[in-house]
């Protein structure tokens, strides 16, 4: 079943329009009578049949209101360090099919790659596209936002109110994930900290202690940037039950 993310609030009856509109009538060629889900800019899901369709706009009509939720328990945002080539491609993409709510990409001080104004809006917007494409293919119930590239310390001030803040700290070997998660009250929210292919130098790592992230280690192996997201991620969201209970 098609899934749409429209910018406008939940109503009984919708037009679809644009890209949208395009892609349901001549790339899917879908006709009256068919169903496709949407949500809507105030998050309400539905199951919606089209009911008109013309060579702009699509006609839906609700069928029913989509009920059970999409999203995870809890709300991952997942600050990444800016790896080498198209790597961060492949991170979003992977980040929103496992229910990471924001990204952050991160210029961090073993960044090999090093991105002008000019070159970090673009990549956003190409990020962005990636994710509303992965929100769409893997029934999120949000679009998760791709933020322009910052450095930590912004990071830190701008995230510092989410309560569990942590960092895969290669380095670190007396404190591994599930200690930390298990040491938890009710996790709602978790910054997630992984750094590039260079790995997080010691002073980054000072000021994310100095902030108040908690540093775990991800075991005896060295995971490459793009595995240590998603597998940390993954982990999360088996000790939340948000892997399908
Ligand atoms: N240059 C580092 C080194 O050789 O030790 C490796 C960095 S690793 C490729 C990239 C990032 O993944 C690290 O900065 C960390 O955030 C995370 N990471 C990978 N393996 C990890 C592990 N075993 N424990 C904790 N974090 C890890």
């Amino acid at each position: 079943m098609h899934r749409f993310f429209l910018p406008i609030p939940f109503a009984e009856q919708m037009p679809i329009t644009g890209k949208d509109a395009y892609h349901i009538i001549n790339v899917l060629r879908m006709q009256v009578g068919q169903q496709l889900q949407i949500v809507s800019n105030d998050q309400v899901s539905a199951l919606m049949e089209i009911i008109a369709l013309n060579e702009a706009v699509v006609s839906v009509r609700l069928v029913e209101r989509l009920l059970t939720t999409h999203e995870p328990s809890v709300r991952i945002i997942l600050a990444q360090g800016l790896p080498k080539g198209d790597k961060m491609d492949f991170v979003v993409q992977k980040a929103v099919e496992m229910g990471v709510s924001e990204i952050i990409p991160l210029s961090m001080d073993n960044c090999v790659v090093k991105l002008d104004a000019v070159r970090a809006k673009k990549k956003t917007e190409r990020w962005q596209k990636i994710v509303e494409e992965a929100a769409k293919q893997s029934k999120r119930d949000i679009v998760p936002q791709v933020s322009l590239p910052m450095t930590l310390k912004q990071l830190l001030t701008n995230k510092q109110d989410v309560l569990l803040k942590i960092v895969a700290y290669e380095v670190e070997d007396r404190r591994g994930l599930r200690e930390l998660l298990q040491a938890q009250e009710n996790i709602t929210e978790i910054l997630l900290l992984i750094g590039p292919e260079g790995g997080i130098s010691k002073e980054e790592f000072t000021l994310a202690e100095d902030k108040g992230m908690q540093s775990v280690s991800l075991g005896k192996r060295i995971l490459r940037t793009e595995t240590a997201g998603l597998a940390t991620v993954a982990a999360i969201l088996y000790e939340t039950g948000d892997f399908g209970g």
